[in-house]
Parts: C-alpha cells; sequence; structure tokens
C-alpha cells in the first residue's frame, strides 16, 4: 500500500546572495523549488538589498522571502534546499562571505526543532531587517516564536534595507 503523503506544512523562506547576478539566482531559485516539487510557492516577496554583514568585504545582497506549502519533512526539505544551492553555483567560502546564493528556513508551520544541521524557526528570523522586511510584505500576520510579524519588523526598523532598483 503507498504511504499516504504528510498534510501540506506552510514554510516561509528567506533568499539572498551578492555574487553575479542576485536577482537571477533568487528567481531561479524560486523556479527550482517549485519545478522540484520541494516547495509549492504561494508569494513572493519584493527584493530587497542589504549592506553586506559581518565585516567581510563584498557586494550588497538582493533578499527577498517567500512563503509556500512542503510536503517533505525539515531535514528532508534542507537537504533539498542545499542541493539547490548547489546546482545554482554556491561554493563554501569564509563565514558571511560573499555567496551567489543562501537559502534559509525561517519557520516550518509551527515546529520547534534544535538539529545539529537545522535550528527551527531559523536562530535569526525576528533580529535581521532584511528577512523581517520582505516576510512583513507577505506574511505580517504570521506569529513566530510567539510574536508577530509585523510587530518584530516595526520594533527593529528597516536598519537601511531598501526596496531593490536595478542597475
Ligand atoms: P547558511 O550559511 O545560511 O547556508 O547556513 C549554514 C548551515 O546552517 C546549513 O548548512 C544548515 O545546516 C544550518 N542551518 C541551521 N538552521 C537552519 C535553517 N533554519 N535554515 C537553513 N539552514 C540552517
Amino acid at each position: 500500500m503507498p504511504s499516504t503523503p504528510p498534510d501540506p506544512v506552510e514554510v516561509g523562506i528567506g533568499l539572498g546572495g551578492n555574487v553575479g547576478d542576485p536577482v537571477r539566482s533568487i528567481h531561479a531559485a524560486i523556479e527550482a523549488l517549485e519545478r522540484r516539487g520541494v516547495i509549492a510557492i504561494r508569494a513572493l516577496s519584493s527584493l530587497y538589498r542589504t549592506a553586506p554583514w559581518g565585516g567581510v568585504a563584498q557586494a550588497d545582497y538582493a533578499n527577498a522571502c517567500a512563503i509556500g506549502v512542503t510536503r517533505l519533512e525539515p531535514l528532508a526539505l534542507l537537504d533539498a534546499i542545499k542541493t539547490i544551492e548547489r546546482d545554482l553555483g554556491r561554493v563554501e567560502t569564509v563565514r558571511w562571505g560573499p555567496r551567489v546564493i543562501d537559502i534559509d528556513i525561517l519557520f516550518y508551520g509551527d515546529a520547534s526543532l534544535e538539529d545539529a544541521r537545522l535550528t527551527l524557526p531559523h536562530k535569526e528570523v525576528l533580529r535581521r531587517a532584511f528577512v523581517l522586511t520582505p516576510l512583513a510584505e507577505i506574511a505580517p500576520e504570521r506569529v513566530i516564536a510567539g510574536v508577530r510579524v509585523l510587530d518584530a519588523a516595526r520594533l527593529l526598523g528597516d536598519e537601511g534595507v531598501t526596496k531593490w532598483e536595478a542597475g
């Protein structure tokens, strides 16, 4: 008998990149998530420009968030995302160093997980304007770790994160 797939779970993901054409990489990542059946995307935020974090001299980042539903378990979702990052040309460099594409799982339903490879919700989700600003655009009422996304975004402010303008 075929096993019944688990019910779809709503997930939020954060995407960013600053090597090559990061806007194209973000769109390619969204397209790959859909085409490979990893996440059925329901909403994609605008693109934002963020100054680099962590003191490594590098180009500005393009950032966006997406909401969708998945049938994969959390670690299988992480594996699928890591495969897409590699396929889009990401190579591991220094921490906070330049990257073609970074895809983070911001939340997975209301799951709370502390695994060696995966923390849910993402540790930084409520602390980074480049995540909260796009997420507040598409999921303002979402509650993460007891905090409404819109409230967290207003409290933090935009920290210099601006809409991405081409050029
Ligand atoms: P990154 O540099 O953002 O690609 O993340 C490095 C590692 O963080 C990944 O290889 C994951 O094993 C781990 N990680 C822990 N929690 C998360 C999460 N919520 N989403 C994505 N990666 C995570």
